[in-house]
């Protein structure tokens, strides 16, 4: 038997005060302390928070309370990199043990951890399970385990990771060590499934909102996609944000016309070599690369928490992928926007997408997931309410801060022009889509039309007076409201359903909403926050001066200890010291984000610039 190591001994003092002193933070947010009195007082637990709810200090705070090493599953190695990094800068013993280490480096790791010197060891899934490495934390104190990620178990989530599966073993394995697993993942399957391999089905449940107030969700027609994405991102201002598109083809052709405007962006999708990959997500974290367009690929590594914007320029296939990639929006809790540019050709796209599928079953539930998505982006009414109430929950009143709140959509009666869509996919025999029916009545003079003789009917040209994307934008809700639909089997032809009739014979008034050319763009900089109601969320920036040279100073710091900004300090600690103006050491303890370490570290230089 070998001697037990001295250990980490727990630190005196409350949770609040290590809250404060070690992360520099003045409160809980929702559930943390609960969560962290029950980890500290041994219990194991199953904790569901949306993205930047918060979800990391849950253990590390306790880490921190408790004798022994955290051992803390992470799946990729971006991500352990990123926190180790943010807790050293805090003062927190805490390394990580992935395949990018040396073995030399390894080493060091391994006798730091028998030495009982770390607080918290961040691991990839399979170093953890190795027998090896499990016979060594056999014989060290170890206060709890944190399974990162946890939906990676499961088969049904979407991002199953066969090596979380004999994390299984680890509850007993390790008797009375408590065990907790964190997710943001919300479907209902996939949380009982991860409590049952995970064996924590006798744990308690932590689920926390799903509302993210500060993000401004927003949908505008698709109108010339790439002038309306580049004018979106020009009033951005330099600020992070991604560009979610659905084929990798779509990516490269985004990302090069950005670009090629000027704007500091890169792609990235999974066909990318991992080395470039890489890369690019460094550059993002360091602030060097301002908009990342990319597939759904990019995102689990990103611990970014000061992205701006989220622009999907293809709409997701359904609410989940929606929110979880507009999760990655605003983790600061400073003002986000997501935008999600939404024309006619999305919906076929995406069902296109799905009716490849071989299973009937779930071609049939992806097609009802798509229909909700359809919903939320077409949607009248407050579009948090729509989101939220996907996953259950209600807000009791409108949000305020997504596109129909700021600024509702203008209803009207278009029944003539709902009269002049349906007649017209009537006279061309409904065999066409609507580019060309609305060729048609639009009076385009093309080879198609004449080979189709279409020139010739009565109604061609009959709806001059409106533009192209005015009568898609009609089209796409006479779609969205059941008066037409489109045969994805003959092309996306339009075909008129039974309820078309009532229109045809005027019994039925239709009420579209008006379509907005050039809406205005919703706009997320900080710089920006100086009055709106955004400002409710955190002071006022009222020195933007001075808020723009710690900005300053903030960078260049980070760029010589090479971590990412937001390690040293986040946008929000430095709005808090623009607004603060601390003159003294203890007054800078006081701004948000500002723990000990911190103190030591930077006082001198935050203090100077601000007193400069
Ligand atoms: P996630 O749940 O996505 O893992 P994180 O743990 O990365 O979220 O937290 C998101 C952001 O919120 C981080 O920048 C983190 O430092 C910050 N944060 C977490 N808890 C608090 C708190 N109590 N007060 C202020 N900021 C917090
Ligand atoms: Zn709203």
């Amino acid at each position: 038997m070998s001697v037990l190591p001295i250990t980490t001994a727990p630190k005196p003092g409350s949770i609040a005060a290590s809250l404060r002193d070690v992360f520099g933070y003045s409160e809980f947010r929702l559930h943390q302390q609960e969560i962290i009195e029950h980890i500290v007082g041994g219990g194991d637990a199953f904790v569901l928070m949306p993205t930047g709810g918060g979800k990391s200090l849950c253990y590390q705070l306790p880490a921190l309370h408790m004798a022994g090493t955290a051992i803390i599953v992470s799946p990729l190695i971006s991500l352990m990199k990123d926190q180790v990094d943010a807790l050293c800068a805090n003062g927190v013993s805490a390394a990580c043990l992935n395949s990018s280490l040396s073995p030399e480096d390894a080493a060091t790791v391994l006798a730091d951890m028998r030495a009982g010197s770390l607080d918290l060891l961040y691991v990839a899934p399979e170093r953890l399970m190795m027998a090896s490495f499990l016979r060594q934390l056999h014989k060290v104190p170890i206060s709890l385990f944190a399974i990162d990620e946890a939906h990676c178990v499961s088969q049904w989530g979407h991002d199953f990771r066969p090596e979380y599966v004999r994390l299984g073993e680890l509850r007993e394995a390790f008797p009375g060590i408590p065990l907790i697993a964190l997710t943001a993942t919300a479907d209902d399957q996939t949380r009982e499934d991860v409590r049952l391999r995970l064996h924590l089905t006798h744990a308690p449940v932590f689920i926390a909102g799903f509302d993210r107030p500060n993000i401004s969700y927003t949908v505008q027609d698709k109108q010339q996609a790439p002038q309306q994405l580049e004018r979106f991102v020009r009033t951005q201002a330099g600020e992070s944000g991604i560009v979610y598109c659905l084929s990798r083809k779509r990516v490269s052709e985004v990302a090069a016309r950005l670009s090629s405007a000027g704007i500091k962006a890169a792609a990235y999708h999974a066909g990318f070599p991992q080395a470039e990959r890489v890369r690019v997500q460094d550059a993002f974290q360091r602030d060097e690369v301002h908009v990342v367009v990319a597939t759904v690929a990019f995102g689990m590594g990103i611990d970014k928490p000061d992205v701006r914007f989220v622009v999907h320029y293809d709409m997701p296939k359904n609410i989940e992928g929606y929110y979880q990639e507009t999760g990655r929006a605003g983790r600061d809790g400073l003002p986000a926007v997501a935008l999600l540019l939404y024309g006619l050709q999305d919906a076929v796209t995406a069902r296109m997408l799905i009716e490849r599928g071989n299973n009937p079953e779930q071609v049939r539930i992806e097609l009802h997931k798509l229909q909700a998505m359809i919903g939320l982006a077409e949607a009248t009414s407050c579009r948090r309410r729509v989101l939220l109430g996907y996953f259950g929950e209600e807000l009791v009143e409108d949000c305020g801060n997504c596109d129909v709140c700021l600024d509702p959509p203008e209803l009207y009666d278009a029944s003539i022009e709902a009269q002049k869509a349906l007649s017209a996919v009537y006279r061309v025999e409904q065999r066409f889509g609507a580019g060309h029916v609305v060729d048609v009545l639009r009076g385009a003079d093309n080879e198609k039309v004449r080979r189709w003789v279409h020139n010739e009917l009565a109604l061609f040209g009959i709806g001059a007076d409106l533009s192209r994307d005015e009568w898609m934008s009609i089209f796409r809700q006479l779609i969205h409201h059941g008066y037409l639909r489109q045969d994805i089997a003959e092309y996306s032809a339009l075909k008129l359903t039974p309820a078309a009739s009532g229109v045809l014979k005027g019994d039925v008034q239709v009420r579209l909403t008006r379509f907005k050319k050039r809406a205005p763009a919703p706009k997320a900089s900080p710089k920006s926050l100086r009055r709106g109601r955004t400002a409710a969320f955190v002071g006022a920036v009222e020195d933007e001066g001075l808020y723009e040279r710690l900005r300053d100073l903030r960078n260049q710091i980070a760029a010589e200890q090479r971590v990412p900004a937001y390690v040293v300090f986040a946008d929000r600690s430095l709005m808090d010291m623009a607004a603060r103006r601390p003159e003294t050491p203890d007054e800078f303890l006081e701004c948000h984000g500002v723990g000990k370490a911190k103190l030591k570290r930077y006082a001198d230089a935050f203090l100077g610039e601000i007193g400069a």
